[in-house]
C-alpha cells in the first residue's frame, strides 16, 4: 500500500503536538521516523493505526482516504507493533489466545493452521503457543507481538521503537527478521525511533520530528553521511 499524508494536526485538549505534519511512502518501502522523546513520533503512527480518532488533515492509503472511524476491514490492512511487548500482550492469555484474536475479529478461517504458519514466520517453536507471555524472553515477546500483527495478513506495518525495550544482540535478531518479513511479504513500513542505526538498518528514507513539525526528510544514506540541512538533524546524530 502507498500512503499519503498530509497537514496531519492532532491537540490533546488545547495542546497541539502535531502540527501539519506531511509525508508520503511508495509501496513496499521502509520510512523511518526520528526525533527526540516527546517530539509526536507515537502520536502520528497511532492515528495512522487508526488508535486515535481526533486528528485533522488526510491519511490515505493506496488512496483512499481513512475515515475517521474504521470499518474493520480497514484496520486488518494496518497493524502496529508497539515498543513494549510485555505491555502489549495480555499477561493472563496464552500465546495462543493472543494470536487468535485478530482472525476471530475479522471472521478468518483456519485458525490453527494460520497461527502454526505465522509462528513459524516468526522463529517460534510450536511450543510457544501455550505459553504466556511472562514465560518468553523480551525477544521471543517482540516476535509474538509481530506475529500477532502478520496474522492479520496487513499490508502495512507500523512499527513503534519495536527493539528499544530489547538487549542490543536481540535487537540486530529482530531487526533482521523485521527486514526480511518486509520483502517476503511485500509490506510498507513506518518505523519510528530515537536511534539512528537502528533506523538505517531498517528504512530507506527518514523524516525527523522536532516539537510536532517534520522539518526534514532525507535519505537514509544521506543521513548517515552527514548530508543534512537541519541543524537538529545533526545533532540526532552527534547523540548517536
Ligand atoms: P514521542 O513518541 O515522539 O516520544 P509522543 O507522540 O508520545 O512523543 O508525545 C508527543 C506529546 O504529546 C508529548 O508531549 C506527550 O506528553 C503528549 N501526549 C501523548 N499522548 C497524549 C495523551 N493521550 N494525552 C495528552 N498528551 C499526550
Ligand atoms: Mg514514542
Amino acid at each position: 500500500m502507498t500512503i499519503e499524508i498530509d497537514n496531519l494536526r492532532i491537540s490533546f485538549g488545547d495542546k497541539e503536538v502535531v502540527k501539519g505534519v506531511s509525508f508520503n511512502v511508495a509501496k513496499g518501502a521502509s520510512f523511518g521516523i526520528v526525533g527526540e522523546s516527546g517530539s509526536g513520533k507515537s502520536t502520528v503512527l497511532r492515528a495512522m493505526a487508526g488508535l486515535n480518532n481526533e486528528w485533522s488533515g488526510r491519511i490515505a492509503f493506496s488512496g483512499e482516504n481513512a475515515p475517521l472511524y474504521r470499518p474493520p476491514a480497514f484496520f486488518r490492512k494496518v497493524q502496529m507493533v508497539f515498543q513494549d511487548p510485555y505491555g502489549s500482550l495480555h499477561p493472563r492469555q496464552t500465546i495462543d489466545r493472543i494470536l487468535s484474536e485478530l482472525p476471530l475479529v475479522h471472521c478468518m478461517d483456519n485458525i490453527d493452521d494460520r497461527i502454526a504458519k505465522v509462528l513459524s514466520a516468526v522463529a517460534l517453536p510450536m511450543s510457544a503457543r501455550f505459553r504466556y507471555p511472562h514465560q518468553l524472553s523480551g525477544g521471543q515477546r517482540q516476535r509474538v507481538a509481530i506475529a500477532r500483527a502478520l496474522i492479520a495478513e496487513p499490508e502495512v506495518l507500523l512499527l513503534d521503537e519495536p527493539t528499544s525495550a530489547l538487549d542490543v544482540s536481540v535487537q540486530a535478531e529482530i531487526l533482521n527478521l523485521l527486514a526480511d518479513l518486509r520483502v517476503e511479504r511485500n509490506l510498507t513500513y513506518v518505523m519510528v525511533s530515537h536511534n539512528l542505526s537502528v533506523i538505517a538498518h531498517l528504512c530507506t528514507e527518514v523524516g525527523v520530528m522536532i516539537d510536532g513539525h517534520m522539518v526534514e526528510q532525507v535519505t537514509a544514506e544521506d543521513l548517515r553521511l552527514g548530508n543534512v540541512n537541519h541543524a537538529h538533524t545533526r545533532e540526532l546524530r552527534s547523540l548517536s
